[in-house]
């Protein structure tokens, strides 16, 4: 396997793009060598500029939950390009979706569609601020909700893999009315509350998925819930990347839990740019033109990204992979599990549903902080292994790896090959 084409547009990419990236988790920081580029997808497989095919386990982080270029999706979109691409006012798709997503989140009476994840939560942030009247969020050290200012501290994903705390360029003012509290732990809340009497909520990923995957233990999310209707603050799931992934209605629906406000992205794009946020109609009234909770976008609700939605969900909801994510996630599991133990490698792997990864520890994974013990140089070596080996990963030990419907046993033999070589590696 060569890299000769990706080197070289990487070197050329360094000229006029900020490290030859638009998103550093693109970056191959924390693993070393350089990123690859990427020439095409189709099904389960991505294929780079060099030729080499892999079998992707990164889906855009994500939204590719139906493997890539689905025909239907395919259709639908190019189907929607004759029409015209923007239009700057109303289409009938918009209402579509916004009924497809509605009906799969029970709390959830009205949605407003955005361009990203970043924007659904930053707006639904401004909502719970504008809906309790109160100015303070708490947030839990080693969640990511985008990269608005705000919620830039204790923040996972790419922060984490590059290690830094938060944002340079973030104003303190800009923070002052975030609270950090841990993970799995309804004491850290607790003691926010008994301090502060402007909470106007907590937003929480309902399973982490950007410090690796982090599962809510036991009750926590419940407890959390019941707690904050003793408070008056809202509960706000950031389910941009367990939305229509961990269930069809999110991981709300998993784990038996409502949020009072829900931002989604990822999966209801199907792989086009589009984020949400909704809410129960009381809530979502104070958004503007309703309310006075100010909140726009030129190309919000873009006519492409909801018909790649609508195909991308109502293909979803025919197939219902959710007990196939759970048989093919439990057996990449075993396979990294006894692997590991094979070759004598401490691993610890945490997975919920279509979303797992191995942390290279002894420790349970709970929360930011037993996460961050993970040896990441082993990830590094185990990452290059796979790549070399046809599996095409997230670059960093602090992303999720997901799971297509479209994945077959040879993709996963593809898998368990790469996963041998890896864990062979990383013993010596
Ligand atoms: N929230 C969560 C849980 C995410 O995982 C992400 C992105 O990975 C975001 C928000 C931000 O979404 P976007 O990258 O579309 O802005």
């Amino acid at each position: 396997m060569n890299f000769k084409k990706s080197n070289k547009l990487y070197k050329k990419g360094l000229k006029h793009l900020v490290g030859a990236v638009n998103s550093p988790v693109r970056a191959f920081s924390s693993v070393g060598g350089n990123p690859l580029f990427i020439k095409k997808a189709k099904g389960t497989k991505i294929t780079d500029v060099d030729g080499n095919e892999y079998v992707d386990l990164v889906l855009s982080y994500g939204p590719m939950i139906l493997g890539h270029r689905h025909k239907k999706v395919q259709k639908a979109v190019e189907k929607a390009l004759k029409n015209g691409y923007s239009f700057g006012a109303s289409t009938e798709n918009e209402i579509k979706l916004a009924k497809i997503v509605c009906d799969a989140f029970p709390e959830m009476d009205k949605v407003r569609f955005v361009n990203s994840g970043t924007e659904a939560v930053l707006s639904g942030i401004r909502l719970a601020r504008a809906f309790t009247g109160k100015d303070k969020i708490i947030k839990f050290s080693g969640c990511y909700h985008g990269h608005q200012d705000a919620l830039l501290v204790a923040a996972g994903s790419g922060l984490a893999t590059l290690s830094l705390p938060g944002s340079k360029g973030v104003p303190e003012g800009a923070v002052k009315n975030t609270l950090i509290a841990e993970y799995n732990n309804l004491e850290s809340v607790k003691k926010h509350f008994a301090e502060h009497d402007d909470i106007a909520g907590v937003i929480i990923e309902p399973i982490g998925g950007n410090m690796g995957v982090v599962i809510p233990q036991d009750n926590f999310l419940k407890e959390l819930k019941d707690y904050l209707e003793t408070k008056g603050a809202l509960l706000i799931a950031d389910e941009v990347m367990t939305g229509f992934r961990s269930k069809f209605g999110g991981a709300q629906e998993l784990l038996g839990v409502t949020a009072d406000i829900t931002c989604l992205g990822k999966v209801i794009g199907g792989g086009f740019p589009v984020g949400a946020y909704g809410a129960r109609n009381e809530i979502m009234e104070n958004v503007a033109p309703l309310g006075g909770m100010y909140q726009a976008g030129t190309l919000s609700g873009n006519p492409i990204a909801m018909a790649g939605g609508i195909s991308t969900l109502t293909e979803l909801k025919k197939q219902n992979p959710y007990e196939k994510f759970e048989e093919i996630g439990a057996i990449i599991e075993v396979i990294l599990l006894e692997t590991a133990k094979k070759y004598n490698v401490d691993l610890t792997v945490n997975r919920f549903g279509s979303m797992l990864n191995p942390f290279f520890t002894k420790t349970k994974v709970t929360n930011f902080e037993e996460a961050q013990t993970s040896d990441t140089e082993k990830f590094a070596i185990f990452f290059w292994e796979m790549i070399k080996n046809g599996v095409f990963l997230p670059p960093s030990q602090f992303e999720a790896w997901f799971l297509s419907s479209a994945l077959k046993d040879k993709d996963i033999k593809v898998i368990a090959d790469a996963v041998e070589a890896g864990m062979l590696a990383v013993s010596k």
